[in-house]
């Protein structure tokens, strides 16, 4: 390795997992470089939240960052680690000083069947990752008064201001933004991606109800397409915007084969589903794409909490450590190619080779058995036991 990559330590099941996971997988087989960033909550805690802001811009300068899952603090989090206060999303705090669009893809394998039998190919997200609900403003409204949007022109022009509600008691409300120019690379991103892909191009948002705010991310789309026009034409891929709640009912009877764009929120949403109906969450790889040309690799599931606490009691856990060795995969090999070290790349694919042999032998884990086709040579192994199996067949491909 020329570059270090930059590494984003988590939380509970997945800090647990990621440990074994370069312990086992990565150290013994590659001369690994990187910088540490830990952002375990009470670390997170103890540095007032200046560790992920750190890590973001190691990833600035460097360009590839794998992350493991860590928590959003909730009211009950706070409690737990006793926080000073409720601190923001991790991802939320990356993601606003990347910029971008993650995608997110499910790993297939031969012995399990997508729930949604029609479903012959895969189905990839692409999620806007800036602003929207993640970056919002929130309010408590106590009591009778006005609700009111203002905007105050940069240079001293003529202030504007919009009637959101007038309360007669208690209530909500909640301000959101987007920019032009993060939807627009948004958008060019998922265009390059699914013209790379060779797969049509999905565009979904609520643009009836949300004229202007959905609105503007349709006209951007649109304008965009213009550019890719011919270049789709010519590959015989599409490009096709409906509204999000058709999108849903079109892409449970689709063939799969599609690239999906998605607003944050919705992103966030749909990615669960598909990652779920292609047999479980940890068969899922997400990558954040910058449109400045960083990339940060991480599992699209949380920390696992509930096989968490299983473990602190000393239970055995079968948890799944497919997405975050994927996580791993996709930096190393991201590092390799820009790097131009092709020892790397093909590393990291060996390692996907035997993950997905692994599953595809039968030796799962609990998510994994409850949906792999029945075989007598399945059985089911222990969170360690899976990474071990992982291991034995790596190598036996690299000689190690
Ligand atoms: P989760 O960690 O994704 O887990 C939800 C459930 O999905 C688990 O209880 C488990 O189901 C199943 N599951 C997920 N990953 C699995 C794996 N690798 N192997 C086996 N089963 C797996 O979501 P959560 O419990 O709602 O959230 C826990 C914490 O993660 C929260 O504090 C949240 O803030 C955080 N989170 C972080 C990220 C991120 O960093 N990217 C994303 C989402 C959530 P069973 O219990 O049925 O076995
Ligand atoms: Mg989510």
């Amino acid at each position: 390795m020329k570059t270090p990559l930059v590494e984003l330590d988590g939380d509970e099941m997945t800090r647990v997992m990621w440990k074994m996971v370069k312990e086992k997988l990565i150290l013994p087989f590659v001369d690994l470089r990187v910088e540490y960033y830990d952002l375990h909550l009470k670390h997170r805690d103890d540095t007032d939240d200046r560790v992920t802001v750190d890590a973001a811009r190691a990833i600035m300068k460097h360009g590839v960052g794998v992350k493991c899952a860590t928590i959003t603090p909730n009211a009950d989090r706070v409690g737990e680690y006793n926080l000073k206060k409720m601190w923001k999303s991790p991802n939320g705090t990356i993601r606003a000083l990347l910029d971008g669009t993650v995608f997110r893809k499910p790993i297939l394998v031969k012995n399990i069947r997508p729930f949604v039998s029609s479903w012959k190919k895969p189905i990839i997200i692409g999620r806007h990752a800036y602003g929207d609900v993640y970056s919002g403003t929130e309010v408590r409204v106590k009591g009778p008064g006005k609700a009111e949007l203002v905007l105050t022109p940069a240079g001293g022009g003529q202030e504007e201001r919009f009637p959101i509600h007038d309360f007669e008691g208690p209530g909500i409300v909640q301000g959101l933004h987007n920019t032009d120019g993060s939807i627009e690379s948004f958008a060019e991103a998922c265009f390059a991606l699914a013209h790379e892909e060779k797969m049509d191009l999905w565009f979904s948002t609520k643009d009836t109800i949300s004229k202007v705010y959905d609105g503007r991310f349709r006209e951007i789309f649109d304008g965009v397409y213009d550019r890719w026009r011919e270049r789709f034409r010519s590959r015989g891929i599409d490009y096709f915007f409906t509204l999000i709640d058709d999108a849903v009912a079109r892409v449970v009877r689709s063939e799969g084969g599609i690239l999906w764009a998605l607003k944050n929120y919705d992103g966030d949403v749909m990615s669960d589903m598909i990652a779920a109906a292609c047999g479980s969450l940890a068969m899922m790889t997400s990558v954040l794409v910058s449109p400045r040309g960083y990339f940060e690799y991480e599992a699209a599931h949380g920390t696992v909490q509930k096989h968490y606490y299983r473990h602190l009691k000393g239970e055995e856990t079968s948890t799944n450590s497919v997405a975050l060795i994927f996580a791993w995969t996709g930096g190393l090999r991201k590092r390799g190619e820009l790097d131009g070290s092709e020892a790397l790349a093909a590393f990291a694919g060996k390692l996907e080779e035997a993950t997905l042999e692994t599953v595809e032998s039968g030796v799962l884990t609990g998510d994994l058995l409850a949906v792999a086709e029945p075989g007598p040579e399945n059985r089911k192994v222990n969170t360690e036991g899976f990474i071990d199996a992982i291991a034995h067949r790596l190598g036996e491909k690299t000689g190690r």
